[in-house]
């Protein structure tokens, strides 16, 4: 993990890199790369021994030229107000890439959610919720799940939300409980789009993905479920990790047993299918054709890059490269799906899931993973189409240069107000 990198300054990087392939204004520019707002706030919970805790939680709110801003919360100790805003901004552009009617936002708790109790999470997720609750609203600004959250914090936002409220509005957060008002399909999606997307550049490549290898760097939500789904096209999957280590077998471990193995033990390490322990560096520039980097963000930096053997790397997570990694990997013809193509499967059905809680109507898995398959899909040739006519260095720059003109498109219809 390269941690002098600065998240937002990557973005903004990314957004600068892109612009110069745009006939845009250098002020609508400069627009695109900070955020409208961010709320930063001391979140005061009384703790089960009757003690008092402080938190800092964040909520940036990006850009909104497209529709209510949208994103997940984070809780980790590692969340900070560059992190909020770099990962709020690149909601932005990930939901510009599918195409749906939405802006971006994002937010965290700095917390280690391990060392509390669920009635303590409770509280500390209802007084964040309570802090939200001026900004947030189906029409405004839509949180979803993120590291270290999921159903049941969704759930208790949502409640909070509707008792302040005094209404019932399941559309002000998504990736809830199906019990909940959540879609069929969510809990899937992110690793949906990855193995999607691996396809599709498999495709484009010219390449048999039944025949490849794959290594993947964080088996939570969006690595494990990405990992089963790939592994389900023919490929072997070779090497995964989490933050206590990494397992492997060149003949190919079982997805999904892994997954019950850390499921029922915490970690994949341990794992009895695996011929040895790898460390997460090793998993990183293992020979395999498919890298899958699923954790958190830098983790791979220029010099690691240079030692990358991937030919092929499918962002899931956020932020995973830096942007003198792209360089580097962009030099050495690595093809690089980036994260707000890659993972956007998880905000695709976000907005699955808020049209269905808006139409007070539940859509089968079928439909869900149907509509899920064309956004997808047509991204990823706007992608390439971009790359191909625009010439850039990456698909990144390409994926960039897509949805950055569809919010100048939008702002530009909109205007300016006052
Ligand atoms: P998660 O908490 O379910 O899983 C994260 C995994 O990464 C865990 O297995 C953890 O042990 C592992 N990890 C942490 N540090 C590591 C390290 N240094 N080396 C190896 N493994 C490490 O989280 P998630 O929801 O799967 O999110 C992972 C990434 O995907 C994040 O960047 C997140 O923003 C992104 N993402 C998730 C979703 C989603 O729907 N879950 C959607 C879009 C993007």
């Amino acid at each position: 993990m390269v941690d002098e990198v600065n998240p937002f300054e990557s973005l903004q990087e990314q957004i600068d890199d892109a612009a110069e392939y745009l006939d845009a204004d250098e002020g609508m520019i400069d627009r695109l790369k900070q955020p409208e707002r961010v709320l930063e706030t001391t979140l005061s919970v009384e703790m089960d021994d009757g003690s008092i805790e402080t938190f800092r939680a964040y909520r940036s709110e990006f850009n909104g030229d497209r529709g209510p801003y949208k994103g997940g919360i984070r809780y980790h100790p590692g969340v900070n107000r560059a992190e909020v805003k770099a990962l709020s901004g690149w909601m932005v552009y990930k939901c510009a890439a599918v195409d749906i009617p939405y802006g971006g936002g994002k937010g965290g708790i700095e917390i280690d959610p391990s060392e509390y109790s669920e009635s303590e999470l409770e509280r500390i997720t209802r007084t964040f919720a309570t802090e939200l609750r001026p900004l947030i609203g189906e029409d405004k600004d839509i949180p979803a799940p993120d590291v270290n959250t999921g159903q049941r914090e969704m759930d208790w936002i949502k409640d909070t939300y509707e008792t302040l409220e005094d209404t019932t509005e399941p559309g002000v957060v998504t990736g809830k409980s199906l019990d909940n008002g959540g879609s069929k399909g969510r809990v899937e999606a992110t690793g949906r789009s990855v193995s999607i997307t691996a396809r599709e550049a498999f495709e484009y490549l010219d390449r048999d993905i039944s025949e490849a290898t794959v290594a993947v760097q964080g088996y939570g939500n969006a690595g494990s479920i990405g990992a089963r789904l790939i592994e389900d096209q023919g490929a072997d999957v070779v090497a995964v990790s989490d933050s206590s280590g990494a397992v492997y077998d060149p003949d190919g471990l079982d997805a999904r047993a892994v997954k019950e193995h850390k499921s029922e033990t915490g970690s994949v390490v341990g794992y009895e299918g695996a011929s040895r322990q790898l460390t997460n560096e090793e998993l990183l520039t293992l020979d395999v054709d498919i890298l899958v980097p699923a954790a958190l963000e830098n983790a791979i930096d220029a010099d690691l890059a240079e030692d990358v053997s991937a030919d092929v790397i499918i962002e899931a997570a956020n932020g995973p490269l830096t942007p003198d990694a792209d360089d580097v990997l962009a030099d050495r013809d690595v093809y690089v799906v980036p994260d707000i193509l890659a993972n956007a499967g998880g905000v695709t059905v976000s907005y699955f899931e808020w049209v269905q809680n808006r139409q007070r109507f539940g859509w089968t898995e079928q439909r869900v993973n149907e509509e899920l398959e064309r956004l997808v899909t047509d991204a990823f040739d706007a992608m390439t189409t971009a790359y191909e006519e625009r010439g850039t260095p990456n698909f990144r720059t390409a994926m960039y240069t897509v949805s950055i003109q569809r919010v100048l498109d939008a702002a530009e219809k909109s205007g300016l107000f006052p």
